[in-house]
């Protein structure tokens, strides 16, 4: 069956479009154009899929599946997965010439309090379920950034979180990526839950295991008391940055370390910001959070206290989980070319003042291209934020609590022009690659990759390891024997090499 011709089945179904033909985006419309225009990154933009499906309920995306499941498996159309569209690795949410099913309008976040949980659907966005739960003095794991999507985040480990330590100590499933129920469509189109009672390896695949085991509609978090904080933002000169690593291994090593912060220190470079605050480089800016009503914790001092500032630009306030989305959201660029691509290493200072080394000359490479912006940012993953993986019914990330403390290396890189995204690219992929072989000589390289900031050259899940791949593969056979998110989903990561 042709393409056009697949299209047509799926345009003429009476049984999932009946009256509502407002679920298909075809090109050169204006849902189409807003939506393709909508991804965090113009290399997912730049795409272009011949019809964009727009589900409102779990039932309507399980009957796209069950059309559209046989036409796939003859080949004839594949398609993509999509929330928010924040992973900026082109494909791995859009689909040239195919058809993006957009999870957008799957909304409704509902706190449950009887089960301390929070019911939230797929299209959600961080900021409105914030929203949802902070007036009854709620908070989950979820992005820092307000605009940011549940799907990716949710799918692929959710462990990078303002209060993700303080979750993992407060929530009743003590876990980090703080996740108790999915509810899944599967490749046959049946909708099933996923917990620690059914589908339970299920359950374990899909922290961490991407869109490759079924299409995720709803996702259950943990929910755990969260009031105001303290936190925000502050920008420093570069010779300053040395000491905020420093302070961050020492904070990382202590035995007592706090549950309570979040710290990430970066160097940020952005061609009309530096050139404001006249710097010919990149800036230090480090993001401290301490998830308790305490002004100014003497723990975030050794990041804080640092000096000089650029006093106009310190965001350190008391604040919330969605003023602090809001403010992250802003910081966040749209309409431009972006990808990131990250490392994890051991918190070692040799280690990671080699890095910054490794960086610096990189910068200098490409801050003339038109737009750059180019951070380097470690976040790091406490022992005991590690610890709660067990517990809490495990992971596939293949991340045990003696490697840690681990420290996620982060490159985030934003320009304007499509003729430069080979020198972009490929400079920043050296980065990480000298920064891989710096580590591996010194001991310290840690084989994980984040999923959600890996780039195409990464593997993320063969970092998992081979045991956790294994597992990933039998649920595939088991919950997808035909392999339709295999071969009909070919954007993002895949299990079978
Ligand atoms: C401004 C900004 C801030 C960010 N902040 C953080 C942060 O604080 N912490 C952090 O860990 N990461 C952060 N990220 C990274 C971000 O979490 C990931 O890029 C994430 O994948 C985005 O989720 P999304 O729902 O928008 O995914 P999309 O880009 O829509 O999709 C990403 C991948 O997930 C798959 N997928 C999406 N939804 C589903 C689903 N329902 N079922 C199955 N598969 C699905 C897609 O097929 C695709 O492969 C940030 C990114 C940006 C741009």
């Amino acid at each position: 069956m042709s393409l056009t011709a697949s299209f047509h089945v799926l345009q003429n179904s009476t049984s999932l479009l009946q009256d509502k033909s407002d679920r298909i985006a075809l090109p050169a419309t204006q849902t189409y154009d807003e939506r393709n225009g909508s991804y965090a990154s113009k290399l997912e933009s730049d795409i272009s899929p011949h019809a964009i499906f727009l589900p409102e309920t779990t039932d309507e995306v399980s009957k796209f599946v069950k059309l559209l499941g046989p036409i796939v498996q003859e080949g004839a159309v594949k398609f993509a997965i999509r929330d928010a569209g924040c992973q900026p690795l082109p494909g791995c949410a859009n689909i040239q010439g195919g058809v993006t099913l957009d999870l957008s309008r799957l909304v409704g976040t509902t706190p449950d309090e009887s089960q301390g949980t929070v019911r939230i659907p797929a299209g959600e966005l961080w900021g409105a379920v914030y929203k949802a739960v902070q007036y009854k003095g709620l908070g989950v794991t979820g992005a820092r950034s307000g605009n940011n999507g549940i799907g990716g985040l949710a799918s692929s480990a959710n462990h990078i979180s303002k209060v993700a330590s303080r979750s993992s100590a407060h929530a009743k499933a003590s876990s980090p990526d703080n996740i108790v129920n999915y509810e899944v469509v599967l490749a046959s189109g049946e909708v099933v839950n996923a917990n620690r009672h059914e589908n339970a390896d299920l359950f374990v695949a899909l922290r961490g295991g991407g869109n490759n085991l079924g299409i995720v509609t709803r996702f259950d978090l943990s929910a755990f008391p969260q009031g105001n904080f303290w936190g925000g933002a502050l920008f420093y000169f570069p010779d300053s940055f040395g000491g905020q690593i420093d302070a961050l291994v020492t904070e990382l090593h202590r035995s007592d370390v706090s549950e309570e912060t979040h710290v990430m220190i970066s160097l940020f470079y952005a061609d009309q910001f530096s050139k404001a605050v006249g710097v010919d480089g990149a800036m230090g800016l480090s993001q401290a959070y301490y998830t308790q009503e305490v002004e100014k914790p003497a723990v975030l001092e050794p990041f804080t206290n640092t000096q000089p500032q650029i006093d106009a630009l310190n965001s350190m306030r008391m604040t919330d989980l969605v003023s602090a989305a809001e403010e992250q959201a802003k910081q966040a660029m749209t309409s431009v070319r972006c990808a990131y691509m990250n490392t994890t290493v051991k918190v070692d200072a040799p280690t990671l003042h080699a890095a910054t080394e490794i960086f610096k000359p990189a910068l200098e490479k490409v801050k003339s291209i038109d737009g750059m912006v180019f951070s380097f940012t470690m976040q790091p993953y406490p022992v005991s934020l590690l610890k709660r993986t067990a517990p809490a019914g495990g992971n596939v990330l293949g991340l045990k609590p003696a490697d840690g403390p681990l420290v996620s290396i982060l490159i985030l890189l934003y320009w304007n022009k499509q003729s430069d995204d080979e020198v972009v690219l490929s400079t920043a992929r050296s980065v990480i690659e000298a920064i891989d072989k710096d580590a591996t000589a010194r001991g310290t390289l840690v084989r994980y990759k984040y999923l959600n900031y890996a780039f195409d050259f990464q593997d993320p899940i063969g970092s998992y390891g081979q045991e956790n791949r294994k597992k990933l593969q039998d649920a595939s056979r088991k919950y997808d024997p035909d392999g339709l998110f295999q071969k009909g989903v070919p954007g993002g990561f895949k299990l079978f090499p």
